[in-house]
């Protein structure tokens, strides 16, 4: 039997879920990624998972001892998913059913947090007692490890830097707020200020708007910086602007936590070429000098498994099966 101190950490996403097998060095020893399908009702996917599990156990021959699953989305305490936008789900206790079904400890936690801790424990933050990962996708969102502790907050909803303001009076954003982050660095929000820009000055977005045609789609995050690091005037506003309020998020990151690595990782941040590292070197003149002598911003290592790895990760820690240093 291969190493059996191992765990599962599964990503279950809107339209796909990654099951993933990982020991306590972080080796992933087997990977599957399924579609969720048109049906995402809790039984639905905890019948998928359980059988993915059970193919995966029964094919390599590894045990995991328990379970971790990542969801985007308010989790409560271990086992209840309060909200999750993306599935539809409210109030739904996945970590009692799969633990029964697959007799073994079966945990949820929120995804960006397991990325998070994925990447302490893992990736780029190992050994680092305090880190903020910053995942810029569609959406933004955040997790801080302090002191050698990942911050779970009041209401378990700790680390949603997406939604910290950096304009006053800014644009609306998907929360009640306006002017958050996530309202300017976020994907959807690249494309929205693109398609406004376009709209209110449709010469200079032609070159934008005709490379969006020809890839047949809208005038979104990845044309625009695309055309950005091809020299588009039009795209090189878009993107600028989006640096200077990326910037202005870090350095009210880090002034507010201190932390001495902040870990950028998601589809924007790894589309978007240099966006990140620019806005870093824009922001660490601005950060009190006490906070940014000792300051890196780094990329994150784990990829598109992140979140499923990171899951796995944190049933290690639940389990206390970090094998002994
Ligand atoms: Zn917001």
């Amino acid at each position: 039997m291969a190493d059996a101190n191992c765990t599962v950490g599964v990503d279950l996403g809107g339209t796909k879920m990654i099951v993933s097998i990982v020991d306590s060095d972080g080796r992933v020893l087997t990977e599957e990624e399924t579609s969720t399908g048109s049906s995402t009702e809790p039984e639905a996917a905890i019948r998928t998972i359980v059988t993915t599990v059970e193919r995966m156990r029964a094919a390599s021959g590894v045990a995991p001892h328990s379970l971790g699953i990542g969801i985007a989305g308010q989790v409560d305490g271990r086992d209840v998913v309060r909200f999750a936008p993306n599935l539809r789900w409210r109030d739904v206790a996945i970590g009692p059913p799969l633990s029964k079904a697959l007799g073994i400890p079966a945990r949820v936690i929120n995804d960006v947090r397991a990325a998070t801790f994925g990447e302490w424990r893992f990736g780029k933050g190992r050994g680092e007692s305090d880190l903020v990962c910053l995942r810029i996708g569609t959406g933004v969102g955040g997790g801080i490890v302090s002191g050698n502790r990942l911050l779970v907050g009041a209401s378990n909803a700790a680390g949603e830097l997406g939604h910290m303001t950096v304009v006053t009076g800014g644009r609306k954003c998907t929360c009640p707020n306006s002017g958050c982050l996530e309202a300017y660095v976020g994907g959807w929000a690249i494309a929205a200020r693109a398609v406004e820009a376009a709209h209110t000055s449709p010469t200079a977005a032609a070159a934008s708007l005709e490379r969006a045609r020809r890839a047949g789609t809208e005038l979104d995050a990845e044309v625009v910086s695309e055309m950005a690091k091809e020299g588009d005037p039009f795209a090189r506003g878009i993107m600028d602007e989006t640096r200077t309020h990326l910037a202005a998020g870090l350095v009210a990151i880090a002034n507010a936590l201190n932390p001495r690595l902040i870990v950028a990782g998601g589809g924007v941040i790894r589309g978007t070429g240099s966006l990140f590292e620019e806005a870093f070197e824009l922001a660490r003149p601005r950060i009190l000098p006490s906070i940014s002598a000792d300051l890196r911003g780094v990329r994150a290592e784990l990829g598109t498994n992140a979140v499923a790895v990171g899951a796995a990760a944190w049933a290690h820690q639940e389990a206390g099966t970090w094998p002994a240093t």
